[in-house]
C-alpha cells in the first residue's frame, strides 16, 4: 500500500486525499489552519457567507464526481421567480434584459477565439467596441479582474460561452454554503481512513514520497522553494451584507459597467440567513493601485441600485479584499497548459486553481487533485487533462 502525504486541507487537499484513498493509498493530510476548507470555508450561522461569492457549475466535468459521492447534495438551483429578478447594470441603470451589444455575439457561439490576442482586440474587431466591453465586464463574475478584456481572447470567450449557455442556469448552491461541501468531503475522507491533522503547518517537505502539495500557489512557492510557481490572478473588493428582506430585491446583477457582481444567496438557499432576512454577497474588481475603501464605495453604488434602502436595512456586514486568491487568469499567448505543472518530479505533485489543469475556478483545483492523486497512488492516470 502506497503512503501519500497531502499538504493543505482545502477543496484540493480533501479531493486529493479522497481520490488517493479510493485508489488504494494510505493517506495522511496536514492543514495549517484550525479548521479545514481553505477558501471554501463559510462563516458560521446565522449568516453563512462563503469566502466571496461562490457557486459550483453543474455543467462542469467534476460536478458528477462530487454528486456521485454525495459531497455537494443537497444543492439548490436558481429559483425561477428570483432568477427572473436577474439584472444587468448598463450605463448606470439596472435593466432586466441584456443590451443588444451583449446579445449580438450570442449568435456566433461556434466561433473560436485566438489564444495570442487580447479579448478586447479580438472581440472589438468582430462585434464592435461596445459589445467587447459588455462581454468582458460581464466576465467579471468569473475573472474577478477590473479589465478581463486584457486577458487571452480564448480564455474569456470560452467563459462567456459557458456562462451564457442557452439552458437552465448551471449554477448550484450547496445548501448550507460551501462549508456544507467541506464538511462532507472531510467526513468522506475520514470514512476512507484518511488521517487528518489540523493546526499542523508543514514548513519542509517530508522526506518520504509521494507528496501532494495542495496549498495556494504562493504557499507552494515558499514550501518548494521554487520561484517559478507564479500565475496571474484577480484582485477584488468583497462586501457581504445581511438585510431585512424587501419584496422586489434583485437576485443577481451582472455589472456590464464596472465588471462587478452581486448575488442574493438566500434566494436559492434561505438557510444562509435568519428568517425574514437576505444574505447578499457582492464583489467589485479593483483597478491598479485602487484601495479597498474605494472599491467598497463603488460596490455600495451597485447595491444602491439593486437593493434600495439597503444601508438602513442592514443587520450584518463584512468586507474584505481577495488578491491572488480567485483562480487562474490566462494572459494572451498562454493557456492552462502553460501554468505550473502538476508533476514536479521526485514524487511531488502540485494541486490548486493556478496549476496546469483545465476548468473554471475550483474545477482546476479538482481536476489537478484527481490527476495528482492517481499519479501519487500509482493508479492508472485518468484522461482529465487530455480531454480539454
Ligand atoms: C472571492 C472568491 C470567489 C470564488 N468563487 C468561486 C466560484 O464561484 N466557483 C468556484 O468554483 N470557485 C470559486 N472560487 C475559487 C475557489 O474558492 C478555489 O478554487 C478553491 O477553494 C481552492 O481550493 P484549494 O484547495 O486549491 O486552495 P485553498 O482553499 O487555498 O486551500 C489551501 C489550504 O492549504 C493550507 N495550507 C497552506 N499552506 C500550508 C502549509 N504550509 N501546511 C499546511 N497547510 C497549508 C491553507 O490553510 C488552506 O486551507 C472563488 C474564490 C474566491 C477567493
Amino acid at each position: 500500500m502506497r503512503k501519500v502525504t497531502v499538504i493543505g486541507g482545502g477543496l484540493g487537499g480533501l479531493v486529493a486525499a479522497i481520490a488517493s484513498a479510493e485508489a488504494g493509498a494510505q493517506v495522511e493530510l496536514f492543514e495549517s489552519h484550525r479548521t479545514l476548507g481553505g477558501r471554501a470555508r463559510s462563516t458560521e450561522a446565522p449568516y453563512i457567507a462563503n469566502d466571496g461569492p461562490h457557486v459550483f457549475y453543474s455543467d462542469g466535468p467534476h460536478w458528477s464526481w462530487l454528486v456521485s459521492r454525495g459531497l455537494v447534495t443537497p444543492a439548490a438551483k436558481v429559483p425561477l421567480l428570483d432568477g427572473l429578478r436577474l439584472r444587468f447594470r448598463h450605463q448606470g441603470r439596472l435593466r432586466a434584459t441584456p443590451p443588444a451589444s451583449l446579445l449580438r455575439p450570442l449568435g456566433s457561439r461556434r466561433l473560436r477565439a485566438p489564444v495570442d490576442q487580447t479579448f478586447t482586440s479580438w472581440a472589438a474587431a468582430r462585434f464592435g467596441e461596445e459589445s467587447a466591453r459588455a462581454m468582458a465586464h460581464m466576465m467579471g463574475v468569473v475573472a474577478f479582474d477590473a479589465d478581463p478584456g486584457r486577458l487571452s481572447a480564448a480564455f474569456v470567450w470560452q467563459r462567456f460561452l459557458r456562462v451564457t449557455r442557452p439552458a437552465y442556469p448551471a449554477a448550484r448552491y450547496v445548501v448550507g454554503g460551501w462549508q456544507g461541501a467541506v464538511d462532507r468531503l472531510a467526513a468522506r475522507a475520514r470514512e476512507l481512513g484518511v488521517q487528518i491533522t489540523t493546526d499542523a503547518r508543514v514548513d519542509t517537505l517530508p522526506a518520504s514520497n509521494p507528496v501532494i502539495v495542495a496549498t495556494s500557489l504562493d504557499a507552494a512557492r515558499r514550501l518548494l522553494d521554487d520561484d517559478s510557481l507564479r500565475w496571474e490572478s484577480g484582485r477584488t473588493a468583497m462586501l457581504d451584507v445581511g438585510v431585512r428582506r424587501q419584496r422586489g430585491d434583485t437576485f443577481l446583477v451582472f455589472d456590464l459597467d464596472e465588471a462587478g457582481f452581486l448575488e442574493r444567496y438566500s434566494g436559492p438557499d434561505p438557510s444562509v440567513a435568519p428568517a425574514g432576512e437576505s444574505l447578499i454577497q457582492a464583489q467589485m474588481p479593483l483597478g491598479p493601485g485602487e484601495s479597498k475603501a474605494a472599491g467598497i464605495e463603488r460596490l455600495g453604488r451597485m447595491l444602491d441600485l439593486a437593493l434600495p434602502g439597503w444601508r438602513e436595512r442592514t443587520t450584518w456586514q463584512r468586507s474584505a479584499v481577495a488578491a491572488g486568491r480567485t483562480g487562474a487568469l490566462d494572459l494572451p499567448g498562454t493557456t492552462w497548459r502553460d501554468r505550473p505543472a502538476i508533476d514536479r518530479g521526485d514524487g511531488v505533485y502540485l494541486v490548486g486553481d493556478q496549476v496546469a489543469a483545465p476548468g473554471l475556478l475550483s474545477e482546476v483545483t479538482i481536476a489537478s487533485a484527481r490527476h495528482a492523486a492517481h499519479l501519487a497512488a500509482g493508479a492508472p492516470v485518468l484522461n482529465l487533462l487530455a480531454a480539454a
